[in-house]
């Protein structure tokens, strides 16, 4: 498909050769960047997105943590929502996007504190700390604007909203203060999860659960002391004296942990009131030490499993439900109190353990519950770094990630009521920044209660249209199951809870009058304010006489509710507020990321909206996965499987062993992938995706060359008096277009670009280009031959270029501005979404089309046979002899069709063969070079009569009849003459 395929002799001046500027390379280390100067020049996202004639689209960004560099999931992220702007944009629409980023919380309030000396630690304030995350995250966030603006994503990047921002902020406390007021929030101490590495609370969304957690599995007898009065007669009855069974040595409730440090802080047993429970006789099996007790209860369907695992044989003297348990008064094994058993709920089941639960409302829901139910105390012996309190008594001091567990099993060893410890492998939740354990530790915090409005959120989940559908369940499970949110954390990186305590009776100041005063100074001041004044200075007017009374508090907001606050402050959705610009609307129209966002920010962003307004912020939300390598592992630096954006687009340091792609193939990848699963990139992928970036760059090229003499006002042809070759070319065109705004309608872009490939290589370069040759070199330049397949180049380049200018926008605007004629786009986002004209699309035009590239494909094969054995060189040294017996009909009807236009100039199966001459019908050729039959039609191939004529390759009988060309055929004389 190069001009090199045209004859080397003086008559090459002669052909009409490719010429354009439009470069085989795309050098788009420079071109992209010149690409991107061109459109800030025109300001063509601003007037776009602003001045469109159709309606607004918003497409809500979700933030990006405004820390470290970019990487390829950042890549798929961003640039599907482009692609998606860039459609709406061309369609008409004023798809404005405002970019974000999440700019608190402790990774960055870290970063800061490790980049301190110690002496600048030791004079570090709230405030100052605050100031120099403030610079830090804003330096981030630049960084990584420039990442994004480099892969040509389109946005308001000198305005984005981040969420440190002041007015931001104060939207985010009227979101906070709309919840207090509609009564959503309210503070309690209770068990959260806390990280003691980073001394905070933690919400489910900052937890991981990595492979391969291992904790110690306890099972421990609880001494009885004392029994009701109905169990002791059924045991008495059994033959167990209440007296035997409550004396040292007796009888003991059994019971399972995998966090022995709780041990101190038990305050009850709980039992499933429905479940059986065994009473049994206990004996040491094998060589097993006996137990320092008799008798043992454990749940009846456990008691065998339970053999086995504890060495003991248990005999069932008795056989009771978990309520008759209730009131059983047992003896602490470690410390000096008794607690009771008393009954749980359907948590407590027979998976594992005894069926008796250890229970310490200070440190688990289920037992906080309980706990609650039963009026115990919420004992903590731990405090905020997990080191146990002096409540903890002999274990004081000692920490519950390291030395809290061997020193209690010790002690547990000594009093001989340790039934068994081993190893347990198990899921467990693991701080997601520090990589370190957690701990349920209850404390006072801030609680958003989903309770109040888990009926409205599952509401508002049914509203919205989730893309996969699957996005559905997963995030009406999380809801529906999802406790209480807790919201405060105990950091100075982020938006204050503002309220105040009574510095005496910790009575709360928390209402309408200090809602609006302090979102008032924040939006003037931002949320720094907080920590600058003093009571008197943040309290409104009325409270001004007692300011000395009053406290503020010192915890932050859970940055999942700065970031799913973002409705409120980005899109205006809250009363009295304002969006950032007047194309975006609340609900948006569609939020877009990661599948793991079911559980953060979609989530998070959905309780805020449903409390405050009853609904959803979003009508549809689409999820993607996430990148793995080619191998589908985890890109990790120590697998050494990282595929940075920067270098594939950029280049590496040695640019021969990472060459600069550009930002369109890094586009190009975006739009290759399934994204509904996770998806794979790798070397081997970038380089599949290269060859099929210069593969539909070629064929552009191509076309453009062709046209360099071109002008449609004064070329064109047209549609109706065009052959049938054109006019099935720009029925693939129509049909092109048709698939692909389908594929873009549902956001099924590696549809597109299985349809482009397709129509580059195939209908393009295999068949009509391929075909064309002969009619754009050959011909004389004002022929109508050629005049119409230049028509059917410019019709077709120019929707090409609309189709890929969503994905690969560079190169589609490159195409634009090397158009050889004059357009009246500037751009060709200025164009607008391709369409065709309904005459274009001609179904009918595909069944005769059909059979007769069949029957090219029987003829290629034979021509590749002969050319591999040697007995002929271009297929223009044959002729082709056809011959039609029965079950040819559907072929003989499609070169009726041929044989029926008005244009044999270029209608005829000659040259769409790419052969000198055809016969059909008559007798064979003398010497057969190669025979074929299939579906009733025989193909003879043969040497074509006549000489090469020098100037257009083909076979003619006509050369050398014409004295000044002697080595030329008549239509070649013709077209010099
Ligand atoms: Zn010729």
């Amino acid at each position: 498909m190069t001009a090199s395929s045209a004859p080397a002799t003086s008559y090459k001046d002669t052909l009409n050769l490719l010429q354009t500027p439009f470069s085989m390379r795309a050098n788009a280390k420079v071109r992209e960047p010149e690409i991107q100067a061109f459109w800030a020049e025109l300001q063509l996202y601003e007037r776009l997105s602003q001045q469109n004639p159709g309606e607004s689209f918003t497409l809500h960004d979700g933030p990006p943590y405004a820390n470290g560099a970019l990487h390829v999931g950042h890549a798929l992220n961003k640039i599907l929502k482009d692609i998606i702007n860039k459609t709406a944009l061309l369609q008409g629409k004023r798809a404005r996007f405002i970019p974000g980023w999440d700019c608190h919380g402790l990774p960055i309030e870290l970063k800061v504190l490790q980049g301190l000396k110690s002496s600048e630690r030791a004079e570090l304030t709230p405030v100052s700390l605050r100031h120099k995350a403030h610079a830090y995250a804003l330096e981030q966030v630049e960084g990584q604007k420039a990442g994004f603006r480099r892969w040509g994503i389109w946005a308001d990047w000198d305005q984005p909203y981040l969420t440190l921002q002041k007015s931001y902020e104060a939207a985010q406390i009227g979101v906070f203060g709309a919840m207090v007021l509609a009564g959503h929030i309210y503070r309690g101490l209770k068990p959260v999860h806390w990280s003691p590495s980073s001394r905070t609370a933690l919400a489910e969304a900052e937890l991981e659960y990595p492979d391969g957690h291992t904790s110690p599995s306890v099972y421990a007898a609880f001494p009885a002391v004392e029994l009701p009065e109905a169990l002791a007669a059924q045991l008495s009855a059994a033959g167990l004296s209440a007296e035997t069974a409550t004396a040292a040595g007796g009888l003991a409730v059994a019971i399972w942990t995998t966090t022995p440090w709780t041990l101190p802080a038990n305050l009850a047993v709980s039992v499933n009131e429905r479940l059986d429970y065994a009473i049994c006789a206990v004996a040491p099996q094998g060589d097993n030490a006996a137990p320092a007790v008799s008798h043992l209860v454990v749940a009846a369907e456990l008691r065998e499993s339970l053999e086995t695992s504890l060495g003991l044989a248990l005999t069932p003297l008795l056989s009771v439900k978990g309520a008759d348990l209730e009131g059983i008064v047992y003896r602490h094994p470690l410390l000096e109190r008794t607690s009771k058993v008393v009954i749980g709920g359907d948590y407590i089941t027979t998976e594992a353990g005894t069926g008796l639960v250890h229970t310490a409302p200070g440190h688990g829901v289920d037992d906080f519950n309980t706990g609650k139910k039963y009026g115990l105390p919420v004992l903590c012996p731990v405090d905020e770094a997990g080191n146990l309190t002096a409540e903890a008594g002999p274990f004081a001091g000692t920490n519950v990630l390291k030395d809290a567990n061997p020193t209690i099993l010790d002690a547990l060893e000594g009093t001989g009521l340790l039934l068994k410890q081993e190893r347990y492998e198990h899921r467990y939740p693991y701080d997601w920044r520090t990589k370190k354990p957690t701990i349920f530790r209850a404390t006072e915090q801030w609680f958003a209660s989903v309770e109040g409005f888990r009926a409205a959120a599952l509401e508002a989940i049914a509203q919205v249209e989730w893309l996969p559908a699957s996005g559905r369940n997963r995030i009406e499970a999380m809801v529906s199951e999802r406790g209480d949110w807790c919201i405060s954390r105990q950091r100075t990186w982020g938006v204050p809870i503002p309220v105040f305590y009574h510095r005496e009776t910790g009575e709360v100041l928390l209402n309408q009058a200090t809602l609006d005063h302090i979102q008032a100074l924040i939006a003037e001041h931002g949320a720094d304010v907080w920590w600058e004044r003093d009571e008197a200075g943040l309290l409104p007017a009325e409270y001004a006489a007692e300011a000395a009374q009053w406290r503020k508090g010192t915890d932050t907001m859970d940055v999942w509710f700065d970031s799913g606050s973002s409705w409120a402050g980005v899109l205006g959705g809250i009363a009295g507020g304002e969006s950032r610009a007047p194309e975006l609307h609340y609900p948006a129209d569609l939020y877009l990321e990661g599948s793991d966002q079911h559980r953060g920010w979609f989530q998070s962003s959905l309780l805020t909206s449903v409390a405050v307004n009853g609904h959803a912020p979003y009508k549809r939300v689409l999820t993607h996965g996430f990148t793995l390598d080619e191998k589908g592992r985890k890109m990790s630096k120590s697998l050494g499987n990282v595929v940075d954006p920067a270098v594939l687009v950029e280049g590496g340091k040695n640019e021969k062993q990472d060459p600069a792609y550009g930002a369109d193939v890094l586009r190009l990848w975006v739009s290759s992938v399934d994204y509904s699963a996770d998806v794979p990139l790798g070397p081997g992928i970038v380089k599949q995706l290269a060859d099929v970036y210069r593969k539909v760059r070629n064929t552009a090229r191509y076309l453009l060359g062709n046209l360099h003499d071109f002008d449609p006002t004064r070329d064109a042809v047209p549609y109706a008096e065009l052959p049938l070759l054109d006019q099935w070319m720009l029925q693939r065109t129509a049909a092109l277009i048709d698939s692909v705004s389908g594929d873009f309608q549902r956001f099924e872009f590696y549809r597109f670009f299985q349809a482009l490939q397709n129509f580059c290589v195939v209908d393009l370069s295999n068949v009509y280009l391929d075909i064309a040759k002969d009619r754009l070199y050959v011909s004389g330049a004002q022929e109508f031959r050629r005049r119409s397949c230049q028509t059917v180049l410019a019709l077709v380049v120019e929707r090409l270029a609309g189709l890929i200018a969503p994905v690969l926008c560079h190169m589609a605007e490159d195409i634009w501005q090397n158009l050889p004629y004059a357009v009246a786009e500037r751009s060709v986002f200025e164009r607008g979404w391709p369409t065709a004209p309904a005459e274009w699309r001609r179904a009918e035009l595909e069944t005769p089309m059909e059979q007769i590239l069949e029957l090219r494909a029987l003829v290629n094969r034979q021509l590749e046979s002969c050319r591999s054995g040697g007995q002929l060189g271009a297929s223009l040294e044959a002729q082709v002899q056809l011959e039609l017996s029965e079950g040819s009909e559907p072929t003989a009807a499609a070169l009726a069709w041929l044989e029926a236009s008005a244009h044999p100039s270029v209608d005829n199966l000659a040259d769409w063969l790419l052969v000198s001459a055809l016969q059909q019908g008559g007798s064979a050729p003398a010497e057969v070079l190669a025979e074929a039959s299939e579906a009733g039609v025989t193909v003879r191939i043969a040497k074509a009569a006549g000489e090469k004529c020098e100037r257009c390759w083909h076979y003619e009988t006509d050369i050398g009849q014409h004295s000044a060309h002697p080595s030329l055929c008549g239509r070649c004389v013709a077209v010099l003459g």
